[in-house]
């Protein structure tokens, strides 16, 4: 996360494509859908300047010049491999994200965008964000990305303070990280900015001052993410001195407080936008919505008219690389099965504030809303879930203890591991 994502194919490729896309997993119970959800396009570019000590994401320090051309044919070629499993329907958002998306020239990102739109139909008025690191600003690039079709940037910012940024190993000083957020909200307009709360020393009064330096330049949107511990990451192995659990809650209240007062709706755990301004591509994951992933390690969602699937793509570029030119790029393809496709759902639908109507599970999942029947009774019983029947609305309670009220619909072990298919392409 740097920032909050030809000629036609063979015809021998497009068979084999056509076959995964239709593959059956035999005893598992299938949804049915009358409509399919709407579609999203996910870009991942998996490199780095350096590798930031808590990012436990599939992004690589870029010691060798990145092979950007190489990249952006495999990431068509990847597209086009997937076009079976697309076919006939519309992308509404495409996020280029990573890594550091901002690394590629606005050539490439123009390359990659005329691409995608010579194989899919966007719809008119497509939401196309680019995640972009402060550290690799320069202002006729940004305007290039704009130029290209990029009509959002997320910026990650993640402080103002020089003293965080440098514990956080970021590659930007406070400075451009102004310098960003400014000639980004100049040039697109449509900025989220990224910031993290929660951090090694962070005082209460540090945070604030924190949130005022980001309020200053109004974006329309905001991210706040508490930094954790995550394995597998150098943080981890060498724990910094972190505020503890009622420090990192006050200043979350008081994160929460100061862009409640700037007029900013807190919609999503995570996220706060101006009216109207919510980030479209993500109201599509918390909604439960489709999405293609390309690029090394991208993840997929995809419904059919009877089955869901889980895609992941080889993580490491050399080998995504290797793998694009055998065409054959998805790792792992699994099907979403009806013992956990409620608990996946609820996941994501109860980050929102406002929740759901409850017919989105229906529409979303393909199953009827009795196969979460008990658990949604249990969560209300609980004041966790509000009682009105047509949403699925986490109270105040259950936002507070959202990880509680998400484990309610978590199935037995016992019905996993008996509907555990994996279906390995490796
Ligand atoms: S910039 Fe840092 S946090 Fe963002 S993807 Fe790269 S290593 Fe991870």
């Amino acid at each position: 996360m740097a920032g909050d994502r030809n000629s036609g194919p063979a015809d021998d490729a497009r068979g084999a494509q056509a076959a995964h896309a239709s593959v059956s997993f035999p005893g598992v119970a299938t949804p049915r859908f009358s409509a399919l959800p709407p579609l999203s396009l996910y870009v991942h570019i998996p490199w780095c300047l350096r590798k930031c000590p808590y990012c436990d994401f599939n992004s690589h320090e870029a010691r060798t010049p990145i092979p950007e051309d190489a990249y952006v044919d495999a990431l068509l070629t990847d597209l086009e491999l997937a076009l079976p499993s697309i076919w006939g329907r519309k992308v509404q958002t495409v996020f280029i994200g990573g890594g550091t998306p901002s690394l590629f020239g606005a050539q490439s990102i123009e390359r990659l965008l005329s691409g995608v739109r010579a194989r899919i139909p966007l719809v008119p008025d497509a939401e196309v964000t680019l995640e972009a690191n402060p550290g690799t600003f320069e202002r006729g690039k940004f305007a290039g990305f704009f130029a290209a079709g990029v009509n959002r940037l997320s910026l990650g910012i993640q402080s103002f303070n020089a003293r965080h940024l440098a514990a956080l190993g970021r590659v930007h000083d406070a400075e451009e990280a102004r310098r960003a957020a400014e000639a980004a909200l100049t040039i697109f307009g449509n900025v989220n900015l990224d910031l993290m709360y929660g951090l090694p020393e962070q005082s209460l009064e540090g945070a604030r001052a924190d949130v005022s330096a980001a309020l200053a330049f109004s974006p329309p949107h905001l991210s706040f993410y508490q930094l954790t511990l995550e394995p597998n990451t150098l943080f981890h192995r060498y724990p910094p001195p972190l505020p503890d659990d009622d420090a990192a809650a006050e200043i979350e209240d008081a994160v929460h407080a100061a862009l409640d007062h700037a007029g900013y709706v807190h919609y999503e755990t995570s996220a706060y936008a101006k009216p109207g301004c919510e980030s479209r591509h993500n109201m599509n994951y918390w909604r439960f919505g489709d999405y293609l992933g390309i690029g090394a390690g991208a993840h997929s969602k995809l419904s059919f008219p009877d089955h869901i699937v889980r895609e992941m793509r080889y993580k490491q570029p050399q080998q995504y690389l290797e793998r694009v030119a055998a065409r054959e790029p998805v790792q792992e393809r699994v099907p979403v099965v009806r013992e956990d496709v409620g608990f996946e759902f609820m996941l994501n639908a109860l980050r929102l504030t406002d929740g759901v109507h409850a017919s989105l599970f229906a529409e979303r999942t393909g199953f009827p809303l009795a196969l979460v029947a008990r658990p949604i009774e249990e969560a209300v019983r609980k004041g966790l879930l509000d009682a009105d029947p047509a949403l699925l609305r986490p109270t105040p309670l259950g936002r507070r203890f959202l990880n509680d009220l998400q484990m309610l619909f978590l199935p037995p072990r016992s019905a996993r591991s008996a509907t555990g298919h994996r279906l390995s392409i490796a």
